[in-house]
């Protein structure tokens, strides 16, 4: 049975195919073919413990990289450390992995004196890969301004002064920017550099190692081998043959976010929340004392203008219904609706599962109708774009651990 390097992570269940894929692995061992080549069960048996499976995968302890790699970071006579921090760009804030950022920040920190000579030779770099970019509605939208855009929101992630050695808008379905992401891979981890890929689950982390790995020029089937981590040799993944001889390029598992929605949905829920297609926006008009419905996982309420009406404008999968009434009417919604025309949750015993109903209050003030000023963005569900002429309070409401942030506006 050959395996493609697509195939790689898609999740093969025992029933379709393992045995095949495993049985080619030994014999591709036995014939003395070089490296190992990990089947998408046993690679994700390695990563996740077990057969990558939402709602198994949502169980599972996190991967704690700062404990685990931390140390390796920044060896002062090891060789370069490159951080590649992946974020997701329809779920930005709620996707970017933060306390590895922080770590590369503090890192820097440390030795800002040092910088004053120059880039330190074993200080942690980092690059951001924005994966995903097809999902935006890239035509009206400039590469220069995601760029600034997502360059501004790691480092509000970070909450420090995060120096990135670039910022790379990708998209590994389509892809775009692969090729001057393996490029400038290449460059910055030089010979003996140690490379490693961060990012949270879903993230699109395998997919964009394998779309390097093939555009890398590796012929036939990337082979994985187990990283030298003390400790941690089950969950890093070395990916061979992408970086030249001595470099090394290293897949950690995907990390898991409690702060992100998805964190908390099953499988079936997860299908209608995931953005798969290209965004559209769905725009409401709407006055003081009314509210629009995201399935039933988030309300925004308009609880104060100083004008008429604003533009509020939903980016969140398509599947996901929505529905604009009075806030007078939005315990009945919860009581009544959630869980079944407002879905997901699926099911109404699946409300109270997903936590505590709790609000948090913004203040939002722009002089436009035409470009959104604020984005009061939802992680691990899409955001809303606010557009007015004037200003607002607005009562945003979710499940108690869900972060909610208020950003300047993407689209
Ligand atoms: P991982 O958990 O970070 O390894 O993520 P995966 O590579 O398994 O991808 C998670 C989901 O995102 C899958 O459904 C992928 O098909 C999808 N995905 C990955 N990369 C892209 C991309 O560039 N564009 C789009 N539209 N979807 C992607």
């Amino acid at each position: 049975a050959s395996l493609k390097s697509g195939q790689l992570r898609e999740g093969l269940e025992p029933s379709r195919g393992a045995e095949p894929a495993a049985a080619a692995a030994e014999t591709a061992e036995a014939k003395g073919e070089g490296k190992l080549l990990v089947c998408a069960r046993c690679h994700s048996l390695r990563h996740y413990g077990r057969v990558k499976h939402p709602d198994a995968e949502r169980l599972l302890p996190d991967f704690d990289f700062v404990a685990a790699v931390g140390p390796r970071l920044a060896s002062p006579s090891g060789a370069r450390s490159l951080v590649l921090l992946l974020a997701d760009a329809s779920d930005f804030d709620g996707s970017f992995p933060r306390a590895v950022a922080r770590l590369v920040a503090a890192a820097d920190e440390a030795h800002s004196a040092d910088w004053k000579h120059g880039a330190p030779a074993n200080l942690p770099r980092a690059l951001l890969v924005v994966t995903k970019l097809d999902l935006l509605p890239t035509p009206s939208l400039s590469p220069d301004d995601v760029h600034a855009w997502a360059q501004s929101r790691a480092r509000a992630g970070a909450g420090a002064d995060l120096r990135l050695a670039g910022v790379h808008l990708v998209s590994a379905a389509r892809g775009w920017g692969v090729r001057d992401l393996l490029d400038h891979v290449r460059e910055l981890a030089g010979a003996r550099g140690n490379v490693w890929a961060v990012g949270a689950r879903n993230v699109g982390k395998s997919t964009l190692l394998n779309a390097i790995t093939r555009c890398s020029g590796v012929v036939g089937r990337p082979s994985l081998t187990e990283a030298p981590v003390p400790g941690t040799t089950l969950d890093v993944i070395k990916v061979d043959g992408v970086l030249g001889a001595q470099a090394k390029l290293f897949d950690t598992p995907g990390l898991l976010h409690g702060h992100q929605l998805t964190s908390r949905l099953t499988s079936e829920e997860m299908k209608l929340v995931q953005v798969r297609k290209e965004m559209r926006p769905r725009t409401y008009r709407v006055k003081t004392g009314q509210s629009i419905h995201i399935g039933g996982l988030v309300r925004l309420d308009i609880e104060e203008l100083t004008v008429g009406s604003i533009y509020v404008t939903v980016w969140a999968s398509p599947l996901v219904p929505l529905h604009m009434g009075k806030t007078e009417n939005a315990a009945t919604m919860i009581k009544e609706h959630f869980g079944l025309q407002l879905q997901p949750p699926i099911g109404q015993g699946r409300v109270k599962e997903l936590g505590k109903w709790v609000t948090k209050q913004f203040k939002v003030s722009g002089n436009s109708w035409d470009t959104n000023s604020k984005d009061i963005a939802i992680a691990g569900l899409g955001w809303f774009g606010i557009g007015l002429k004037g200003e607002a309070v607005l009562g945003l409401w979710t499940y108690d651990g869900v972060d909610v942030v208020s950003r300047s506006s993407l689209v």
